[in-house]
């Protein structure tokens, strides 16, 4: 096989890194270096690895954006976008349809739990939530209940880059120079169990977070709440594990009070946590809507979506306004490529890879939490192949970091240079590697880790921040 320089795709012999500095603006930038920063070019994938542009082969920890579930340079993948995309490459969902989204459909709401029957396709997991928000604001105003319209979410939560989806958003920084739809929004405690209060046992605390929960229905009103949105385990809020049994408390208050619970399984969806969706299989939910993108194509092609209750659909179906328009749908809703490649990606994870992930799982977990000797690491938590290492200053009150020492940063540079790309997150280094990772492989991620880690004590120490 052929390959390239990483950089050499400037139709006049331009540099990758020069052209992105002068054109190119990059996803969650800051005002100081917004459309004048380059990030680390990457030029290819293979399996679990990722090579830089200097040609430099890495782990890819993060998996992409937990994403590439089946990893890298799938033949399979590739192949069957080509085909489709020769045989049908795009038809308008407006008034036609097409086979592969149809037949995806009917995969989902076999592994969905509960009454999931339905598929709406969106373009990825913003769209996906704001699919999930806006069909319950559509099915409230058609049973007349024009006031339940409220959402509840919850501290450390992430839910995506669109208006009213980041409106959702609960961690720390991503609201602090943007607007939000505030007055459709209420804010929970997040479920942080590494962060309740001193001597507080984990049960107290799932007891607390409940009966906040519950408190605020009764305070708010349930005939103004539509939804509640969650994530399983918060994902980019730190791979934040819930205490046991909160979630399914949650979902009962909800069902008492007509409120929808929508999960948000963009992150824990099609693998990550062993099986195709996680919220009955691991957390014994039956959501009312479960949203998810990124894995149902390993990240090959954008595409993502909402799987809704039957109940739901029925319920409008018998409405008494049967002309009542969904005025909602995307260009790319039920794209013939997109669901193509996620019917092989969904092969490939039903023939093996769901098994392998739940086998290798506790070997990740297990390795990963020996990092928890390093004096720098206050807590390694995690569930299935997401797990995340928060650093703290100082373990005895597990204070964060300051900011400024971007403790996440330093070790994913250490890391780099080691061979392992993380992502970092403030003081923490979440991972979630290919679904197909090994044991020895896993083994090679913690020593590079721990070296990575190791590294960035000395910095700091040297430094005196420390
Ligand atoms: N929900 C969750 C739980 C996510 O983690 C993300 C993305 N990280 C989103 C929604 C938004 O998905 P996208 O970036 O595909 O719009």
């Amino acid at each position: 096989r052929d390959t390239k320089p990483a950089g050499d795709f400037g139709r006049h012999g331009d540099d990758a890194v020069d052209l992105a500095t002068r054109h190119l603006i990059q996803p969650w930038p800051v005002a100081g270096s917004a459309g004048a920063e380059a990030r680390a070019l990457i030029g290819e994938g293979d399996g679990i690895h990722i090579t830089d542009g200097d040609g430099k082969r890495l782990i890819d920890g993060p998996a992409g954006m937990w994403c590439i579930n089946v990893g890298h340079r799938r033949e399979e993948l590739a192949r069957v976008m080509y085909e489709q995309a020769m045989q049908l490459s795009y038809n308008t969902p407006w008034y036609t349809m097409n086979a592969p989204s149809a037949e995806l459909a009917r995969r989902i709401a076999d592994h969905a739990p509960g009454d999931l029957s339905h598929v709406f396709y969106t373009t990825g997991g913003s769209s996906a939530v704001e699919t999930a928000l806006r069909f319950m604001q559509f099915t409230n105003n058609v049973r007349g209940r024009r006031e339940k319209k409220l959402i509840l979410s919850r501290g450390g939560a992430y839910h995506g880059s669109t208006y009213l989806s980041a409106s959702l958003n609960g961690r720390p920084r991503d609201r602090d120079w943007m607007d939000g739809a505030d007055g459709l929004v209420v804010k929970l405690t997040a479920p942080n169990p590494f962060r309740r209060p001193a001597r507080v046992s984990r049960k107290t605390f799932a007891d607390f977070l409940v009966e906040e929960f519950r408190q605020t229905v009764e305070e708010i009103g349930a005939e103004r709440i539509g939804a509640f949105v969650g994530e399983p385990i918060q994902a980019s809020g730190g791979v934040i594990v819930p205490p046991d049994g909160y979630l399914k408390r949650i979902r009962e208050i909800c069902r008492a009070n007509d409120i929808l619970y929508v999960s948000d399984e963009v992150v824990t969806a099609f693998g990550r946590l062993g099986h195709v969706f996680a919220s009955g299989e691991v957390f014994g939910l039956d959501p009312d809507m479960i949203t998810f993108a990124k894995g149902v194509t390993s990240g090959y092609f954008p595409l993502g979506g909402v799987v809704i209750s039957g109940r739901l659909l029925e319920e409008l179906r018998k409405s008494n306004h049967p002309d009542a328009m969904f005025a909602h749908g995307l260009t790319y809703t039920s794209h013939p490529v997109g669901c193509a490649v996620a019917l092989k990606n969904l092969d490939l994870l039903e023939d093996g890879i769901l098994a392998h992930a739940r086998e290798v799982a506790p070997y990740f977990q297990t390795q990963l939490k020996t990092l928890e000797a390093l004096p720098l690491v206050g807590e390694v938590r995690g569930m299935g192949l997401m797990a995340c290492v928060e650093c703290v200053a100082d373990r005895d009150s597990n204070n964060p970091l300051e900011l400024d020492n971007a403790v996440g940063k330093r070790i994913d540079r250490h890391c780099h240079e080691l061979g392992l790309l993380v992502r970092p997150l403030i003081n923490m280094c979440v991972m979630s590697p290919p679904l197909i990772i090994t044991c020895e492989q896993i083994d090679t991620m913690v020593a590079i880790l721990r070296e990575g880690i190791s590294r960035t004590m000395d910095d700091l120490r040297k430094e005196g921040v420390w």
